[in-house]
């Protein structure tokens, strides 16, 4: 990280790497140095009293799993701790995440402003999903907090912010967003899957609740899928009430595989930071790219506000190639090292090419208006060394330039 850039996530006494190896408390008693896996649906009861007491109280741990979980407990403590908030729920994938988190506090009626530029899954819960039961959705300008406020109406509810964004990574004021939201009493909620509590923590900044896909970077190694909702105590409540009835609850041993991960998260998103930095570089004087979208290059629109309110600026970059849509399906499919695959934050350099893959369903002028661009592609640096994955780029590049 440049040494100018302010820190602006909550001070703590201790380092993230301190906090990401201790976060999520053992509990007293115990003595094992690795959490247990409470790989059971159901506990036993000491007494009718206690099923009733147990029935009345939020997320208790030894009820019933889809309820509350002793082994998800370790997890949530631990996001809470590092999200900066009062507690944390777990499901069982990102997008049950953003759902339960999406749908609370929300009722026929109600409106809801989101930035553009978002995960597609996300967006199509704005769009197709909330409508049909009775609840509307704008969409707006990432990196325009005034095209937030001239979106809003008197029943809007929730503004919900990704930052930085796919597919270019746009960022959006948090700060900004907050003063708004705050003036006129609305929800916020952040999709933090980019760029992790390591990299940037909404609710220090006033967001409400922040949600993850902990396939991603948390969990880290690309082997489970697993989301969170972090935020107060009173709508964690809520969340939890919503998750129960909903039921997409993370199961146990994937709890645990992601328990795992967070304890390596500050050195792999440190790496991902440097990778990412490192490649942006390589690629911006590359003669076969023409753009390079990456939040931690001077040249990006957001970077000043990146700056403000990073502590570093995440291992996805997307970029643009000269050759359009045959050089894009060129590179990818040359690359050696880095891996031709969907997903993000992995230990692995991963990199697709949305216009051939993902968005190939979207006609070419619908695509270009969200972002992406024939040649765009995106790339989601893993912890290998840097040289190692800006040598396999380059051979692939030479090879996609070729007639
Ligand atoms: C992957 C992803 C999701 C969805 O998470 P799943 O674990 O795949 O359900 C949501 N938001 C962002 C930003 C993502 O990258």
């Amino acid at each position: 990280m440049p040494r100018r850039t302010r820190r602006t996530a909550v001070p703590t006494p201790m380092g993230d790497s301190t906090r990401c190896v201790h976060a999520g408390a053992r509990p007293p008693g115990s003595t094992a140095l690795s959490p247990p896996i409470y790989q059971t649906a159901t506990f036993r009861l000491p007494s009718v009293a206690a099923g009733a007491r147990y029935s009345d109280s939020v997320a208790p741990g030894e009820l019933y799993t889809r309820w509350g979980n002793p082994t998800l407990k370790r997890l949530e403590s631990a996001l809470s701790e590092l999200e900066g908030g009062e507690a944390a729920i777990v499901t069982s994938s990102g997008m049950a995440a953003a759902t339960v988190a999406i749908l609370t506090g929300l009722k026929e009626g109600d409106h809801v402003v989101g930035g553009r530029a978002a995960y597609a899954g996300v967006l199509e819960i704005e769009m197709e999903l909330l409508p049909r039961f009775g609840i509307e959705a704008t969409l707006v300008e990432n990196a325009d907090v005034e095209s937030f406020r001239r979106a809003l109406r008197p029943n809007t509810k929730l503004i919900l912010v990704e930052t930085p964004a796919n597919p270019t990574l746009a960022v959006t004021d948090l700060a900004g967003v907050v003063k708004l939201a705050q003036r006129y009493r609305i929800r916020t909620t952040a999709d933090n899957t980019f760029a992790t509590p390591i990299n940037q923590r909404p609710l220090s900044l006033g967001i409400d609740s922040v949600f993850h896909s902990m396939t991603k970077a948390l969990a880290g190694h690309s082997d489970v899928s697993a989301g969170a909702v972090v935020g107060s105590e009173a709508f964690i409540r809520r969340a939890w009430h919503t998750l129960k009835l909903l039921g997409p609850v993370l199961n146990p041993f994937d709890g645990w595989l992601v328990l795992r991960g967070l304890r390596t998260l500050s050195l792999r998103v440190r790496r991902q930071n440097e990778n990412a930095m490192a490649i942006a570089r390589f690629l911006s004087k590359h003669p076969g790219v023409s753009r390079v979208h990456y939040p931690g290059l001077p040249s990006h629109a957001g970077h000043r506000v990146a700056r403000r309110q990073m502590s570093g600026f995440g291992g996805l970059l997307s970029f643009e190639l000269k050759g359009g849509l045959k050089a894009g399906t060129r590179l990818v499919e040359s690359v050696k090292l880095v891996t031709l695959a969907v997903s993000l934050g992995g230990v692995e350099t991963l990199i697709q090419h949305p216009a051939s893959m993902t968005h190939t369903m979207i006609p070419k002028r619908d695509r270009e208006e969200a972002g992406i661009t024939d040649g765009q592609i995106r790339l989601s640096c893993g912890i290998e060394d840097a040289r190692d994955l800006i040598a396999d780029l380059d051979q692939a590049l030479g090879k996609a330039a070729r007639r």
